[in-house]
């Protein structure tokens, strides 16, 4: 076994089996983590029946997955997953630990930060290893976490040189997903759940299945409308331009605070991450904060009147004009392709 203050944990989370696509990016970017610190990338799998999961972790570079595998554990409860999560961080200590900043996440990650005495930062959009002994010469390689702070007007590197263990949340969709050509060849190992009465406190009594309205993250064309939509009804005809290219809609926060689209289809820093191979930015200025869910799509158009608007530093194809001249040609022009 390798030093274990040198481990990468990745929290893979599930539910009902299913993983987060999160926790699959988290392990390709653990595995960056991991080699820049010579040490080994780790999966730790909660759950009951989970040992296909724990082996795919495997596809991403883990080399050991600790499975923690009962049927009280079927479904994510905070206080058993907090209590196992925390006794394996105080058993092992590894160097980093990352969750995915979904509601699990964001509601074990503190927990285990705070039983454990670690540092966190919530939301990182990057992760890196850096030698940081030009601060002081006892602090040792340390995670810089990466994160947009005071309304995104600024990037934070935010480090934590007290804290022997680092942990860090990171949004779904802001890093890649990045399997191994060949599977590393892992070991799960299997760590035993005493239930115990704390575990117990709270009780699900009743669980209710919501589908979710939208999934931007996997519209391979995304559609976007901004404030320069102008109204309600001059938005609806971003929906005939996605059905004519087979896309989705999506909004700015300006547009969602007009009332012009659901919050669910916002894109940006306090929205969803998108990298569609195709986002078309219609009326949208490109603030940092829009920009930060949006920039690493694969090609970006937009349209603005505004020739100056800073949306057109970083798309690949700007068309300056009226949002209602333009799309009904492209509309037009997709149709009669
Ligand atoms: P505007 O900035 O008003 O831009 C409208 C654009 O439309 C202008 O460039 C204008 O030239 C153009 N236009 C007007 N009429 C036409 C026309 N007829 N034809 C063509 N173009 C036209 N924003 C997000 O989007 N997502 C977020 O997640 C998000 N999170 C935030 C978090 C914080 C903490 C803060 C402080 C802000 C956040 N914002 C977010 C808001 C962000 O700062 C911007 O206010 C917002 O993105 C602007 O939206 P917009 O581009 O639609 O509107």
């Amino acid at each position: 076994m390798s030093d274990t203050k040198q481990q990468v944990w990745v929290f893979i989370e599930q539910r009902e089996g299913k993983p987060a696509d999160v926790s699959f990016e988290l392990l390709s970017k653990g595995r960056k983590l991991a080699e820049s610190l010579r040490g080994e990338l780790k999966a730790v799998v909660i759950g009951h029946d989970l040992q296909d999961l724990a082996v795919e972790t495997f596809h991403y570079g883990a080399t050991e997955a600790l499975l923690v595998d009962h049927p009280e554990l079927e479904h994510y409860s905070t206080l058993p997953y907090s209590r196992i999560m925390s006794q394996l961080v105080d058993e092992h200590r590894p160097r980093i630990v990352l969750f995915g900043a979904s509601f699990i996440g964001r509601d074990l990650a503190p927990r285990v930060a705070s039983h454990t005495r670690s540092g966190l930062t919530a939301d990182c959009t990057d992760l890196q290893i850096s030698d940081v002994t030009y601060l002081r010469k006892d602090y040792p390689e340390l995670l810089l976490q990466i994160r947009p702070a005071f309304g995104g007007n600024i990037i934070a590197t935010i480090i934590c040189p007290d804290s022997e263990v680092q942990m860090a949340t990171v949004r779904e969709g802001v890093m890649e997903k990045i399997p191994l050509d060949r599977p590393v060849e892992g070991q799960v190992t299997q760590v035993a759940y005493t239930p115990e009465e704390v575990d117990h406190l709270v009780r699900i009594i009743e669980r209710h299945h919501e589908d979710a309205k939208v999934n931007l993250k996997a519209a391979p064309i995304i559609v976007s409308g901004g404030y320069g939509m102008g109204n309600f009804q001059n938005f609806q005809i971003l929906y005939e331009l996605a059905h004519a290219i087979g896309g989705e809609v999506a909004g700015t926060r300006a547009a969602v605070d007009a009332g012009f689209i659901d919050h669910a289809r916002q894109v940006g820093q306090t929205g969803v991450t998108v990298r569609p191979k195709l986002y078309i930015a219609c009326g949208i200025s490109g603030a940092i904060q829009h920009r930060a869910g949006m920039s690493d799509s694969n090609k970006i158009i937009a349209i603005n009147d505004d020739p100056e608007a800073p949306i057109f530093s970083v798309c690949h194809y700007g068309i300056v004009g009226d949002v209602m001249a333009v799309i009904p040609m492209l509309i037009d022009a997709y149709k009669h392709k």
